[in-house]
């Protein structure tokens, strides 16, 4: 077997210590998984000894990457997990693993006319024959697709530039596209006020979802894809911002990964969470702020696993406390369940609620008037689960800007 610098420094860095085990949220509920450490690195030893196969329960991985958030030795868990999954030899990867591996397909699809997807993808019926044929559960919650896509919105904003704009770099990710194109627009409005102009180049989807969906072909050519354009759009020291955490953590540490890039920090430096972009303009921002009833709403914040694992903190948190004085309480409840993809799926849906219902716990017992999360997957599980609005950071900041 021949093995990647990943796999390598996974088998020299494990220690044994089963920390990512007790903290995997799928084996918590799921008694046939047995967990991180025996699935990714345990795997890849038995692999080199016995040439033997990956087993089936590593399907259930869902990437949510909270192993790799706690293990000590930076070993990459999760993403090992996804390549056990890629080697499974009865692994089905059907139709819906080609949809959900890359979300732009129904995407570009629904917004043919996406009042019709979105009335077609809430009926019974509908959802009864996608469960029998494709796979996508009937009970998960399916996230609406917006009228006008992000880019469409972007070509209509014509904002006013008092001097020479800087200029600043944004990937928007697919579900900024398609779904929530408010996100997107949040952030070029605030920016616009900071004098900054937001390029967004023609970027394919992060590929964090074909990941998950063992499609590592379809995240290498996305990522090289992503690639050539960064070398051309970050050469002049503009650096490149993110409103999904997934996204970013996917250029930040997969495409590394995936690729074997051993020079790769150039890029990397270049790239931070909107939040933190934000959070360094602080003192401009405090200037724009109306604070219209920001101290009568009470606020539940819940962290995506994967802004956690990529290790930028809670910027959009301190932004909305520390900048707007929001009474924001963060839930510490873990993961949604929802990773992505892995929720809507017929046979892990009940893995994905049975997550998520420390989230709700938590959420009922703080009673806010809304939730507030960057990630968008886990807005529509946590908007499923507790009834609540969802909001991304930017969405809130942006409200408060004056006009
Ligand atoms: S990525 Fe998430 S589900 Fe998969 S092993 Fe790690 S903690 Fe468990
Ligand atoms: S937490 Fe890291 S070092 Fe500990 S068992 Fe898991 S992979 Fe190995």
């Amino acid at each position: 077997m021949n093995l990647t610098k990943l796999q390598i420094d996974a088998l020299n860095n494990c220690v044994k210590c089963s920390i990512c085990v007790n903290s995997c949220p799928v084996a918590s509920v799921n008694p046939q998984f047995p967990g991180p450490k025996q699935l990714g690195v345990d795997w890849l030893r038995l692999a080199q000894e016995e040439q033997s196969q990956p087993i089936p329960a590593v399907d259930y991985c869902s990437n949510c990457k909270t192993c790799e958030a706690v293990c000590p030795s930076g070993v990459h868990v999760g993403t090992l997990n996804q390549l056990a999954k890629s080697n499974l030899p009865q692994r089905s990867l059907g139709m819906r693993e080609e949809i959900f591996s890359d979300p732009s397909l129904l995407g570009r699809f629904i917004h043919i006319w996406p009042q019709a997807g979105n009335m077609a993808t809430g009926l019974r019926p509908v959802k009864f024959l996608t469960e029998k044929t494709v796979g996508i559960s009937s009970q998960a919650p399916m996230p609406a697709y917006s009228m006008k896509t992000f880019r469409e919105m972007l070509l209509k904003y014509k904002p006013e530039f008092s001097e020479i704009p800087k200029e600043v770099v944004y990937f928007p990710g697919c579900f900024t596209q398609y779904n929530q194109p408010e996100i997107g627009m949040s952030l070029v409005k605030i920016l616009a006020k900071l004098n900054y102009k937001v390029i967004v180049p023609d970027f394919k989807c992060c590929g964090q979802p074909a990941i998950s969906n063992a499609r590592l072909d379809k995240t290498k050519k996305f990522a090289e894809h992503n690639l050539d354009i960064l070398r051309q759009e970050l050469k002049d020291g503009r650096e490149l911002i993110f409103s999904c955490p997934s996204c970013l953590l996917t250029f930040k540490e997969e495409y590394k990964n995936i690729l074997g890039l051993q020079e790769y920090s150039a890029f990397t430096s270049s790239m931070q969470d909107s939040g933190q972009f934000l959070l360094n303009h602080r003192e401009q921002l405090a200037a724009l702020l109306r604070m219209k009833n920001a101290e009568s709403a009470k606020y539940a914040y819940h962290e995506p696993c994967h802004l956690r694992v990529a290790g930028q903190g809670t910027p959009g948190l301190v932004l909305l406390k520390s900048l707007m004085g929001l009474d924001i309480t963060p839930l510490e409840a873990g993961c949604c369940g929802m990773a992505g993809s892995y929720g809507l799926k017929a046979e892990k849906e009940w893995v994905s609620r049975e997550i998520g219902n420390n989230v709700k716990d938590a959420v009922t017992n703080l009673n806010p008037q809304a939730v507030i999360t960057e990630c968008g997957m886990c807005s529509v599980q946590v908007n499923a689960l507790t009834e609540l609005p969802v909001k991304h950071p930017l969405e809130v900041l942006a409200e408060q800007i004056k006009a």
